[in-house]
Parts: C-alpha cells; sequence; structure tokens
C-alpha cells in the first residue's frame, strides 16, 4: 500500500493572507509530495509496506537499520505535513470550544497563556523543526521536534503542529518567524484539533 499525496482540503489561495499561495503551492506540491515519494520508496517491498503511516512512525526502533533514516526524515515529512493540511482551514482562528478548551484553560491558566507558550516553544526550535501540542498520557503537553521527528515516535499523539522550517514562511516573511506563527492562529481548525483531541484520549 503506498501512500497518496493528500490533496489540500481548500485551494492553495485560501489561507491568504497567513499564508501565501505561492508557498502552499511549493510546500504541498514539492516538499510533501518529495517525503511522500521518498517515504514510499523506503518503505516498498519491506513487512511494513502495509501499516499505517502513524504505525510506523511510532515503531522506528524496530525499523530495519538500512532504511530507518530514510523513514523518520520521509516518513515523519509524511505524516507531519499531513496533519498539517488538516489543522488549518480558510475558516480558522477564534478559540477551542468544548472539552479541549477545559483542558487548555486547565493546564495553561487561559487560552492566550497557551498561545504563548505554544509560540514560543514552537519558534525557539532552533533550525528547522516543529512545535506541537501533543496528548501524552492522556494530558496535553508542548513539545517541539528537530527535522521531521514526529511526537508519534516518543509515544505521543500531536493534534495541533507549526511548521517551522524556513520552507513555510520565508517567502513571504523573511527571518521573521514570529510574524508567520502570529498569523498562523488565524487559520487554526480547532474543530479538528477538537476531534483530534478526542480520537488520542479515546483511542
Ligand atoms: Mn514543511
Amino acid at each position: 500500500m503506498a501512500f497518496d499525496v493528500k490533496p489540500l482540503p481548500y485551494d492553495f489561495d485560501a489561507l491568504e493572507p497567513s499564508i501565501d499561495e505561492e508557498t502552499m503551492k511549493l510546500h504541498h506540491g514539492k516538499h510533501y509530495a518529495g517525503y511522500t515519494s521518498k517515504f514510499n520508496d523506503a518503505i516498498e517491498g519491506t513487512e511494513w509496506a502495509d501499516k499505517s503511516a502513524e504505525e510506523i512512525m511510532a515503531h522506528l526502533d524496530a525499523l530495519p537499520s538500512d532504511i530507518k533514516t530514510a523513514v523518520r526524515n520521509n516518513g515523519g515529512g509524511y505524516v507531519n505535513h499531513s496533519l498539517f493540511w488538516e489543522i488549518m482551514s480558510p475558516n480558522g482562528g477564534g478559540a477551542p470550544s468544548g472539552k479541549l478548551a477545559e483542558a487548555i484553560d486547565a493546564k495553561w491558566g487561559s487560552f492566550d497563556s497557551f498561545k504563548s507558550e505554544f509560540q514560543a516553544k514552537a519558534t525557539g526550535q532552533f533550525g528547522s523543526g516543529w512545535g506541537w501540542l501533543v496528548v501524552d498520557g492522556g494530558e496535553l503537553a508542548l513539545v517541539s521536534t528537530p527535522n521531521q521527528d514526529t511526537p508519534l515516535s516518543d509515544g505521543k499523539t500531536p493534534i495541533l503542529g507549526l511548521d517551522v522550517w524556513e520552507h513555510a514562511y520565508y517567502k513571504k516573511y523573511g527571518p521573521g518567524r514570529a510574524d508567520y506563527a502570529s498569523a498562523w492562529w488565524d487559520v487554526v481548525n480547532w474543530d479538528e484539533v477538537a476531534r483530534r483531541y478526542d480520537a488520542a484520549r479515546n483511542g
């Protein structure tokens, strides 16, 4: 079973002005497609070929050594971006509601305080990587990962992620990683994040 390049659930220009059309076209059509293709090349013909991407990334240590690095980088790129596209929406922004909102308030005191800490964690990642809101043992937590490493490989379930690779923002924001992160909140799809929160706690 080969992994597919999942189409964006909106148009390439739909996230403007937070994320510009050309960045989305290159990010999805080149970077994400490249990770997907190389991920498929790495696992093709192995016993892992019929596993889900999430299961593969959760068991990196069990992979044959000759494909482990390729899967770590490209399988990570596949699952990370597959999540990233879905947790954004042109109708996003605002604040979460329901159980997710309650859990965020309980952990960080307020939504604004959560946003501030998430953004600091994400933009503080040195070099390329990601900032994440994860479910870890049923609890919310903030982590960052370098390169295309995924929290799945540490037994954590990501429910919200911010790509802080330069390819995600440099065309519009230049070195302004914090400006990109600030504008990104306007396109966060909290309904999808809440769906993933419920699934992680009940799964
Ligand atoms: Mn990316």
